[in-house]
């Protein structure tokens, strides 16, 4: 096990609040902070440029550190400022023909859903949800009668926004690609919370965000490729980074992943990102899984035992996101009564998860979502909070 006493100094405000959305924007522990400041303070003294090139090692190594994360190459990393972006970036550049399917999971977030709708309005393809199965995960079952050799692309939240299930990631990979579609994984809510190892899960690209569970800053992101596919995709957008302008009316695309970058960054954050992903792999991702795991399975069985509180976490593997509702109470009330007592929770709203939350009749959960720096004392308190309103 980490040193908790440790990891709670470098994050002060651990200790004087109850911080509970790490599925949100978590809190960055000190280096992580101390890494962007001191980045912005050299920016001021030697301009951007000059600041960057001295940090050159470092921003390569950033990669570097998000490849050792998930069991990739450094070259298979391209980094963004979200891990929309990344998602889009990919997907847009997926060639897709009149006819073509897209399969969504139910419980697809709102911007991946509004992408695929966009992209078939578009090119006259065809977007369908596979549905989930009792427990709450994907369908296998249903995604292996759904798949033909139209559906393109098979898209997979690993772990949903609103609620504390894990997706069967590995499973969907070996179905879909039996029909040759690529699978293109939602690592959002998973990653700096679970290992999640693309070699093992097989999947085709993954997309992240740093604000999460990694416990980076907020602007940041990345997409994973697998290394064979970015040769044969064209992003919808480049830049001279992503691209050459080699003749007066020629230009050639990077020949690997970074044909999926752009050259402007916010490089402060950049590198607070590489030390945020240090920092997990310090710690050790086995010993983050478990302590959040352990974390979250003691709030829920908690949270069951006070009157009126329902837990709505589905899934036969769960995550260390606690979703709940109170009979008679409106979620964003319960959000602001709690705040007001020192315990940041969330609200994940309808809107976010729209075919997951119509299907459970759900129109907002409240959302808990304990990293491993909290205390099961913290949790208590919480949940003594929720009794008293
Ligand atoms: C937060 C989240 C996103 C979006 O991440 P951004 O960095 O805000 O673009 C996508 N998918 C899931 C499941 C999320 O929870």
């Amino acid at each position: 096990m980490f040193d908790l006493d440790r990891i709670r100094r470098d994050t002060p405000a651990a200790a004087s609040a109850v911080f509970l959305d790490s599925a949100g924007s978590s809190l960055p522990p000190d280096p992580v902070v101390e890494t962007a400041v001191a980045h912005l303070r050299r920016e001021a003294v030697v301009g951007g440029y000059r600041a960057a090139n001295e940090r050159m090692a470092d921003l390569a190594a950033v990669k570097s550190s998000i490849a050792k994360l998930i069991g990739a190459q450094a070259s298979d990393i391209a980094l963004s400022d979200s891990a929309t972006r990344s998602w889009s970036d990919f997907f847009y550049s997926v060639p897709l023909s009149p006819g073509d399917r897209i399969l969504l999971c139910e419980v697809e977030y709102a911007s991946n859903a509004i992408a695929a709708l966009q992209r078939a309005a578009t090119v006259g393809a065809i977007v369908e949800f596979v549905p989930s199965d009792p427990s709450g995960q994907i369908d296998l079952n249903a995604l292996e009668r759904m798949l033909d050799d139209r559906v393109r692309i098979v898209s997979l939240v690993h772990a949903p926004t609103n609620g504390g299930l894990i997706n069967p990631a590995r499973e969907v990979a070996e179905l879909a690609h039996r029909h040759g579609a690529l699978v293109l994984l939602d690592a959002c809510q998973s990653i700096g919370q679970v290992r999640v190892d693309v070699g093992e899960l097989g999947v085709d690209a993954l997309s992240a965000t740093g604000r999460k569970w990694l416990r980076g800053p907020r602007g940041t992101g990345f997409l994973y490729l697998r290394p064979e596919l970015a040769a044969s995709l064209e992003p919808p957008a480049l830049d001279l980074h992503s691209a050459q302008w080699i003749a007066k009316s020629e230009f050639q695309l990077a020949a690997d992943v970074t044909r999926f970058e752009f050259w402007e960054c916010d490089v402060a954050a950049r590198l607070a990102l590489g030390r945020a992903v240090d920092y997990l792999l310090d710690i050790g991702i086995d010993a983050v899984e478990e302590a959040v795991r352990e974390r979250a399975t003691y709030l829920r069985a908690q949270l069951r035992g006070v009157d009126g509180v329902t837990v709505h976490d589905l899934g036969e593997r769960k995550s260390g996101i606690v979703s709940f509702t109170a009979d008679g109470k409106i979620p964003t009330d319960v959000r602001d009564a709690l705040a007001e007592r020192g315990i940041t929770v969330t609200v994940s709203h309808r809107r976010s998860t729209l075919v997951d939350m119509n299907q459970r009749g759900l129109d907002a959960v409240i959302r808990a979502s304990p990293h491993y720096f909290v205390t099961f004392e913290q949790l208590d308190e919480m949940v003594a909070a929720l009794r008293s309103l």
